[in-house]
């Protein structure tokens, strides 16, 4: 383990919510509902949306939704209540090779953290259900004060957990490890290394070469941090 601090991503890195755009689509295809969308938005609108950070709002607006700030209000509210249900469920746990090694990281005098772009309640609740809440020194997430110009592509959770630390580059090393691009674009934004983990489900990652940002590493199960 080369690296001194370990910043991991939540949804699809250490919890398994199945196919994870799926999950994701259905939850914004009820948000729209709830604030009675015109009409839902056909597949590369949405992925736009996605994408679109700070600028979710335009293109809100541009689908007819008459109160685009109260999207992601009610997109967590739903969010929340489903989670509990899949988790009861079973259909919502942490991956297998999660746990293992958020300890084996813990008791090497690391230090963790994530970076999240969910919403803050959400991501407590998921940590007490699990009983990983005790790996992590720093979290950084959604809430009232920490909105989506802050969420990941954006570099801005990553630095925030870098000040907290008082993470000096020349010193110590710091490792990214998300299964998405947005944790790529981060962390070489941070200027901090990243590691992308390739999951089941996840298509888009089958074609990571072509990303425009590459990662440094690219795993397959998280077992694997231990030999970077
Ligand atoms: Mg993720």
């Amino acid at each position: 383990m080369s690296f001194k601090l370990y910043i991991f991503d939540l949804d699809g890195t250490l919890l398994d919510l199945g196919n994870i755009r799926d999950y994701a689509e259905k939850i914004f295809t009820l948000t729209l509902n709830t604030l009675k969308a015109p009409k839902i938005p056909d597949k590369e609108e949405r992925l736009k949306f996605w994408l679109a950070g700070k600028d979710f709002i335009k293109i809100l607006d541009k689908w007819g939704i008459s109160e685009p700030h109260n999207f992601w209000k009610t997109y967590d509210k739903i969010d929340f209540e489903q989670r509990k249900v899949l988790i009861k469920q079973n259909k919502i746990g942490l991956f297998n090779d999660a746990k293992e090694i958020l300890r084996k990281i813990y008791n090497n005098s690391n230090r963790l953290a994530i970076v999240t772009n969910t919403t803050g309640y959400v991501v407590e609740y998921i940590l007490k259900k699990f009983n990983i809440s005790e790996f992590f020194h720093e979290i950084f997430c959604m809430g009232p004060e920490i909105d989506e110009a802050f969420a990941k592509p954006s570099p801005r959770g990553i630095l925030s957990i870098l000040r907290n630390f008082n993470y000096n580059h020349k010193i110590s090393k710091a490792l990214m490890i998300g299964d998405s691009i947005v944790d790529i674009i981060a962390a070489k934004k941070a200027n901090i290394s990243s590691c992308l983990i390739k999951r089941q489900f996840k298509i888009e990652t089958k074609s990571y070469n072509q990303w425009e940002y590459q990662p440094d590493y690219v795993i397959e199960s998280l077992n694997e941090l231990i030999y970077l």
